[in-house]
């Protein structure tokens, strides 16, 4: 079966995105495969830190994995916004697809040293490494906030220039007025940054916070470069109104009724991603 970076490449070639979708409960996690299996779509299986650290990052490479070989489908396992460099090896070492190194919070070259160490040990057993430059901010809720971003928040074309040249790094996380969550007012995405970014950036650039945006932003982005973006706030507010909602029927007691259900709903919303980003039919 073919990897990632195949998968990546042909995106980059195609112009068109991989969608990224996190997942905690086995019914997010069904609903993903059955939509991959469907649609016939490579996916990126999301498991941020806490999500990994709920289901367990033995089981979810285990279930991952297995469901792979039985549906003969293109799955991948990435660790979103890792921080805790103990987790991050872990998840090298069990046998994610890729880890997301969030150097965010540190100085630029910080966040290349450790970006780099990442690298020697990933790249030794063909995972990928997606680096972060700029900060994205927000949560991965709704809210009816409004979030500012500051000129310091955004990814800043120079570092870009230092950071991949001096690390390598597979793929690169931008923060070009994307946020996490889904806001009462969404900001306006800088097409321009990423253009100046794509100028001088082979690597595979990514979008988070997918959640909120646009559709016609998110054609955009894709045709100026972007092949993999990040989905989960929409799938939490689907998973938890979809709960909410078959839980009132009284009498109903089988949770594999319920949580059927939910994941039928989540598998609409996701189907709707898939075809955004035109990743269907790609096998
Ligand atoms: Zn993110």
């Amino acid at each position: 079966m073919k990897d990632l970076k195949y998968y990546l490449k042909k995106a980059k070639e195609e112009k068109w995105a991989i969608p990224q979708f996190n997942f905690s409960t086995i019914e997010q996690l069904k609903a993903i495969i059955n939509v991959s299996y469907k649609l016939k779509t490579p996916v990126i299986l999301g498991t941020s830190e806490g999500e990994a650290s709920y289901l367990g990052m033995e089981e979810i490479v285990s279930l991952v994995k297995i469901s792979k070989n039985k549906y003969k489908i293109p799955l991948f396992l990435n660790l979103d916004h890792g921080k805790n460099l103990d987790l991050i090896k872990k998840a090298i070492f069990l046998g994610y697809d890729s880890v997301h190194f969030d150097g965010s919070s540190f100085s630029l070259t910080e966040n290349i040293k450790i970006t780099r160490e990442l690298i020697k040990i990933a790249h030794k057993k063909n995972i990928l490494v997606e680096g972060e430059i700029g900060s994205i901010k927000g949560e991965s809720q709704l809210s009816s906030k409004k979030i500012k971003i500051l000129k310091q928040d955004l990814t800043s074309v120079s570092d870009v220039e230092k950071f991949v040249k001096e690390t390598k790094v597979d793929s690169l996380a931008v923060s070009i007025g994307n946020i996490h969550g889904v806001y009462k007012k969404m900001p306006k995405l800088d097409l321009k940054l990423l253009k100046d970014i794509k100028k001088i950036s082979k690597n595979f650039l990514v979008l988070h916070g997918g959640s909120g945006i646009e559709n016609k932003e998110i054609k955009k982005v894709i045709r100026e470069g972007i092949v993999k973006i990040n989905f989960n706030t929409e799938i939490r507010i689907i998973w938890k109104n979809s709960l909410r909602k078959y839980l009132k029927n009284k009498n109903e007691f089988k949770p594999y009724k319920i949580l059927n259900l939910v994941q039928n709903d989540i598998e609409k919303k996701l189907e709707e991603k898939v075809y955004l980003l035109n990743s269907n039919n790609k096998l």
